[in-house]
């Protein structure tokens, strides 16, 4: 390598998820005052505060569930705080992945069912969507068990159902709600690995809302919300 390919611009990611001015009451309660925040393609970030500082609104707004009063979001090159409610469902069912703290997975369905089944929503044919389902479920040590109802796994493998769940359709954004909340120490640590790990070889970008240090510590870098108000840094310089 010559000295002059050391000169030049860092190789920064460039940035997936934009959302400047955000503002969301719910009834008399200001939940978020003016946030912006921007997160990089492939980074993963840990959104942090004490109960009820504005964390699962934030997400929500970030994910389309909900839309900010005011303010936008923008993730990749679709504006989603412009779309319509069908539209926004459509964009999170074929592009983004969701895991949440008690899973949610459906009981009366197999573990394969459960993986399967937003490619199957998105218009994939079940032997198909199985065969990607499959895959996952290998991939994060949950092979034998594709059968299984939920109430048939531990809450260590039911949570690893549900990030195979949220990975299937290969997802531009996962977002994870307290997604070990409802783990003891041990599997929560052990779900926070495999989350991390394989968000990070599949360059996949990765939310985490979390009130829990340890949680967050497998992240890249923490974002702070407190009354509704972000209290760090979430604006990188070089953006
Ligand atoms: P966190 O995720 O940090 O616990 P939330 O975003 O859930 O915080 O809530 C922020 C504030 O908005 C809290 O005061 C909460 O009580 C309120 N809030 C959240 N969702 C609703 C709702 N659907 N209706 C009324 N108030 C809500």
């Amino acid at each position: 390598m010559t000295q002059l390919e050391h000169i030049g611009p860092p190789r920064v990611a460039p940035a997936l998820i934009t959302a400047r001015g955000l503002e969301k009451h719910h009834g008399q309660t200001h939940a978020l005052r003016g946030v912006d925040v921007t997160i990089r393609q492939g980074e993963i970030v840990a959104v942090m505060g004490p109960s009820g500082s504005g964390k699962s609104t934030l997400l929500h707004c970030l994910a389309g569930v909900i839309t900010p009063d005011t303010g936008e979001v923008t993730i990749g090159d679709t504006r989603i705080s412009d779309l319509s409610e069908d539209q926004r469902s459509l964009f999170r069912l074929t592009r983004l992945g969701f895991v949440f703290q008690f899973g949610q997975l459906l009981p009366e369905l197999s573990a394969e069912d459960n993986v399967a089944l937003p490619l199957m929503l998105g218009g994939t044919r079940r032997a198909r969507a199985l065969v990607q389902a499959h895959s996952w479920l290998e991939r994060l040590g949950l092979a034998g068990m594709e059968r299984r109802l939920p109430s048939e796994l531990s809450g260590g493998q039911a949570q690893r159902v549900a990030l195979a769940r949220g990975l299937v359709n290969a997802p531009a954004v996962l977002f994870a709600d307290e997604p070990t909340g409802s783990l003891d120490s041990l599997t929560a640590e052990r779900v926070m690995e495999t989350l991390t790990d394989v968000a990070r070889s599949t360059r996949t970008t990765l939310v985490i809302v979390t009130h829990d240090a340890r949680v967050a510590a497998y992240s890249d870098r923490e974002i702070f919300i407190r009354d509704g108000s972000v209290t760090s840094p979430a604006l990188e310089s070089a953006v």
